[in-house]
């Protein structure tokens, strides 16, 4: 079949990696000039399977609350003239009922660990090197209200089969020395051994290479205008490169994997899909040979920041913001993330050029991506990753290669039926 898969980056280049392995005739179309160059680009860059819990849970409108208005708070609601960000917001509120996170929960985990077991595999069979570590993920808490939810965490952890387990403060320094000098009193961690670590560029770029090698076909500097429907099913993508220049592209079916983006598309032709994009930013660190910084990978729960070691640099990322398309990098936000990594970690020695970076994550309420078939049945989605999309990506596009080969994919999950 000839497949085209609209956008490059982490969902749109494994949907392709995937779906050439099977067999198919793919076409991958972006506006960029290569792959993975927008969220996909300076992410947290964890694998974190042990973080299945979506932000929609019963304690984050309390939170939120509590955070209004503050210019460095982890999750920021700015309130803007638009129904989809109001639609949105009740939509996260709905999620937050506990038997709705359970499922959420729930379908994330699974999805997770079945990802995890397709990335080692398809690392081993194509040998993509991505500044990798398979240290594990140390959540640590700061704060005894949230130390005091760890024991049940590592608890629902452990009862998907995922290896989790609380220890104390001394520990978590066992475990990661460079959380000795903390500036803040650290009341506990939970230890993910299985979780890694990769730069999720490099690994797009390089799997984007592997699919030219297979086949696939990359159109760069190619803006999708639009969908043109006939007789019920896509007929043609609307092409434009440059300011005038105008083309089309058919194919036997459409992949929809462009992230934040996909709903605009999608809705203009009546498929309705609750993405919305939810900013964060990232801070990237060049690390001198004396910098004692970690090797885990930390998430810091308390504050809602990841830091990761990528080699000889330290990539720290996190806080939510809802503001619609803005990719802006707002210099307090950064400051505040890097004011943090220097207090968890005051050795690092000199953190002079900095660099900043935004993406907005392609968020669903319930964080749950859409993957599977729309109701025009030559169109498909693997979208709306959210806070996971590095996580999550090698098994959602392999769960929707299997289904476009008509095939049921062996994981637990609610994919999108039309
Ligand atoms: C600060 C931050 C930290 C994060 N940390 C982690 C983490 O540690 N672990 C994790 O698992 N996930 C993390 N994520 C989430 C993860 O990065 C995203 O879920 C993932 O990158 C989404 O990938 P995507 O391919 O769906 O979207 P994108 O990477 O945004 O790709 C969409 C593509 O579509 C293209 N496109 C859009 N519109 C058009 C158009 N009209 N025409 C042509 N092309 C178009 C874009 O150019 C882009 O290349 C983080 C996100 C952020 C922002």
């Amino acid at each position: 079949m000839r497949i085209a898969v609209l956008g490059a980056g982490i969902s749109g280049v494994t949907s392709a990696w995937y779906l050439a392995r099977d067999g198919h005739d793919v076409t991958v179309i972006d506006r960029q000039p290569g792959p993975g160059l927008e969220t996909s680009f300076a992410n947290g860059a964890q694998i974190s399977v042990s973080h299945p819990e979506p932000w929609a849970n019963p304690w984050a409108p309390r939170l939120i609350l509590r955070w209004l208005g503050r210019e460095d708070a982890p999750l920021l609601f700015r309130p803007r003239a638009d129904p989809a960000q109001w639609r949105w917001a009740l939509g996260f509120l709905r999620e937050c009922l506990p038997a709705r996170t359970r499922r959420n929960t729930d379908a994330i985990a699974n999805l997770a660990m079945y990802s995890l077991a397709s990335l080692r595999t398809l690392r081993e069979e194509s040998g993509i090197d991505y500044t990798r570590s398979s240290s594990g993920i140390l959540q640590t808490f700061f704060t005894q209200s949230d130390w005091l939810r760890a024991e049940h965490s590592a608890r629902l952890l452990r009862s998907y089969g995922i290896e989790a387990r609380t220890c104390s403060a001394a520990r978590c320094v066992e475990i990661e020395p460079a959380l000795a000098n903390c500036g803040d009193s650290l009341h506990g961690g939970i230890h993910a051994p299985q979780d890694e670590t990769g730069d999720a560029h490099e690994f797009v770029m390089q799997l984007a290479e592997h699919c030219r090698s297979a086949g696939v076909h990359f159109c760069f500097d190619h803006t999708i205008e639009g969908l043109e429907v006939e007789n019920g099913n896509v007929a043609r993508v609307r092409l434009r490169t440059g300011s005038e220049r105008r083309g089309e592209l058919d194919a036997d079916a459409y992949v929809i994997a462009l992230g934040s983006y996909s709903a605009l598309l999608a809705n203009a032709i009546g498929e309705r899909l609750p993405i919305y994009p939810v900013k964060g930013y990232s801070v990237t660190l060049d690390l001198a040979d004396d910098a004692i910084a970690p090797r885990v990978s930390i998430t810091d729960e308390s504050r809602r920041i990841v830091c990761s070691r990528l080699g000889n640099r330290l990539r720290i990322a996190g806080t939510a913001e809802l503001n619609g398309f803005d990719t802006e990098v707002n210099q307090v936000r950064c400051e505040a993330i890097l004011a943090r990594a220097r207090q968890l970690f005051p050795d690092l020695g000199d953190t002079a050029s900095p660099t900043f970076w935004a993406g907005l994550r392609p968020a669903t309420p319930s964080n749950v991506p859409i993957i599977g078939r729309a109701r025009h049945p030559n169109l498909w989605f693997n979208t709306g990753h959210g806070t996971l999309g590095w996580t999550l990506g090698c098994g959602s596009a392999r769960a929707l290669a299997s289904m476009i080969g008509g095939m049921t994919p062996d994981v637990a999950f609610p994919f999108r039926q039309p």
